[in-house]
């Protein structure tokens, strides 16, 4: 892939730690060059460096310019993260001290990295097998506890175990299969039962694991849910509750939230990006009126939509209008201001399927929580497994996995030849070897470390 064995006698360099100003700033190297750039922008440094020990040096550039004081770490190869020689190196969190240390070490012969090149070089020189390293991207990106950690538990290897042990049940199940070929009548239905009865456990295992994936999607990508009612009805109050602070302007004048705000929450582990807007209704005002379009626009593509009404009013023609012209598809209406409404008109919302509800009131933000985690994980077995598939992917290969196992039991049941069940688990195994990245085609690992960040 991208010509590997060539850029593998390239150091690269990289800022491992977020742009701009910090109390430390990180800069990462790996690659044959490592010892010998750390040698010219470390001259103090007494040779050999002492390996995994933070040592504190003047840095300076390559002509013995000083940039700043840091402390280096060296991790020789291949006990590092890359496999390769690599450093660490550790300065005071200035932009400038950081491009200074970056062109100096360009200088020595570190060109800077490409998004997520340190763990592609891991997983090309082994360290880590493909859903490890898409799990780096995805601790990285967690947005909730939850999203984190399952990131980390397939980090560790977590998925990799198991889909290593259904791969030792396909492995068994070809091998009993050659060995029912090649002796047929010393072994055969022995063989063959043996190898229908591992056939069945890991088509039963890949079905389980294939059924995890909403989970391991929705922990990463999350969903978008929009709060829409006509104005006033209280969807700042709500949007403020759901987000426990303050953030939305919330006014008695109707048609305020004239542009949509958004936060980030999580309900129950999920990463919920939620969004106000301003209220819907016909208006002749411009800016209010493109307030309401954008606000039709986000029901639109909105997982959820949080419909608010006003209990004391119920559902009025104008509401089904608003929520019809929005066109969203799933819909969650709450009747707000059950304190200014009497208990018959809010057991008529209930009655029609709306969540009554106090804005005002402080368990408001939970009760809503609790509404969008019911909607959003209906169906869906939060705890059931710590291994979750997290991308379309692996789900993609779990998939044809699971086809081509159930294929070749098929055949079994049928009485035909072993010969074609052999070839449909081997097709299992190829599903496999893919979803571990030892045969993924290299526009596939390209697409797949060129999300990461630089530095990573
Ligand atoms: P929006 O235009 O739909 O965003 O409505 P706001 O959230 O700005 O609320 C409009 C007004 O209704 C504000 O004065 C809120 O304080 C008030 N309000 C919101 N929820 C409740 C509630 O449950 N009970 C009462 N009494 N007032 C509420």
């Amino acid at each position: 892939m991208r010509g590997q064995t060539d850029s593998w006698q390239e150091t690269i360099v990289a800022l491992a730690t977020p742009p701009g100003r910090s109390a430390i700033a990180v800069v990462r190297l790996s690659g044959p060059a490592t010892r010998s750039a750390l040698a010219r922008v470390a001259p103090g440094l007494r040779e050999p460096i002492d390996p995994r020990r933070a040592t504190l040096a003047t840095i300076t550039d390559e002509t013995g310019d000083a940039i700043d004081q840091g402390l280096i770490t060296l991790f020789p190869a291949p006990a590092s993260y890359t496999g390769e020689d690599c450093a660490e190196i550790s300065v005071h969190g200035s932009p400038a001290v950081v491009a200074r240390l970056l062109a100096a070490l360009n200088r020595c012969g570190a060109r800077l990295a490409r998004p997520g090149e340190f763990t592609e070089r891991a997983f090309l020189r082994g360290k880590l097998d493909l859903p490890r390293a898409e799990a780096v991207i995805d601790l990285i990106e967690a947005r909730t506890v939850a999203a984190a950690r399952r990131s980390f538990h397939r980090i560790e290897g977590g998925l990799s175990r198991r889909l290593q042990g259904t791969r030792e049940d396909l492995l068994t199940a070809a091998a009993q299969l050659d060995a029912a070929i090649d002796f047929s009548e010393d072994v055969g239905d022995a063989a063959l039962g043996e190898a229908a009865r591992r056939l069945r456990t890991a088509i039963d295992d890949l079905e389980r694991l294939a059924a995890t994936h909403e989970t391991g999607r929705l922990l990463r990508a999350g969903c978008r849910a929009v709060i829409l009612g006509r104005p006033n009805a209280g969807k700042s109050t709500l949007f403020n509750a759901l987000v426990g602070s303050a953030r939305a302007i919330v006014t008695e004048i109707p048609g305020t939230t004239r542009d949509t705000l958004e936060a980030g929450i999580d309900v129950e582990g999920i990463p919920v990006t939620l969004v106000d807007t301003a209220g819907l209704r016909e208006t002749k005002d411009v800016v209010e009126r493109l307030g309401v379009e954008r606000a039709r626009q986000e029901g639109s593509i909105a997982d959820v939509v949080l419909y608010v009404l006003e209990a004391a009013a119920g559902m009025t023609d104008e509401d089904h209008k608003a929520i019809a012209s929005a066109g969203a598809r799933r819909v969650l209406r709450v009747a707000n201001k059950i304190d200014r409404a009497t208990a018959e008109q809010t057991a008529a919302a209930e009655d029609a399927g709306a969540m009554a509800i106090c804005g005002l009131a402080p368990d408001a933000g939970e009760k809503l929580r609790g509404l969008l985690a019911r909607e959003i994980s209906a169906g869906l077995d939060m705890e059931a497994s710590d291994e979750v598939l997290a991308t379309l992917r692996q789900r993609d290969l779990v998939e044809r996995s699971r086809a081509a196992a159930a294929e070749g039991l098929a055949t079994l049941s049928r009485g035909d030849s072993p010969e074609y069940a052999a070839a449909q688990v081997h097709d299992a195994l190829d599903a496999m070897a893919d979803l571990f990245g030892e045969t993924t085609a290299e526009d596939v690992l390209e697409r797949i470390f060129s999300a990461f960040c630089v530095g990573k």
